[in-house]
């Protein structure tokens, strides 16, 4: 599979980790009121959940593909922005 693949892998299921992350808070806040606990929890599974993204680096120059320049975007590149390499040609040196 190739990194980009697995980038979007990544992408799809942090999407889901977000809502379920929204639907946490959500169903909290109706059950027990407003809670910033709740919300601090979410934001925690979030980060622990997104960790994986900063393996996802192009073999070639080892720019992450969830970076546009200095920016994180929600979406991986294709093209590596650093070195022009077709991240869906590429085999990913991860698991
Ligand atoms: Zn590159």
């Amino acid at each position: 599979m190739s990194l980009h693949a697995r980038a979007v892998r990544h992408a799809l299921r942090m999407l889901g980790a977000v809502m379920i992350g929204v639907v946490l808070v959500l169903t909290v806040d109706r059950l027990y009121g407003h809670s910033t606990i709740a919300f601090a929890a979410a934001i925690v599974l979030l980060l622990i959940a997104n960790a994986p993204m900063l393996r996802f680096n192009c073999p070639d120059c080892g720019k992450n593909a969830f970076f546009r320049g200095m920016f994180v975007v929600p979406w991986p590149n294709r093209i590596c922005t650093r070195c022009g390499r077709d991240l869906s040609q590429t085999h990913s040196q991860n698991r």
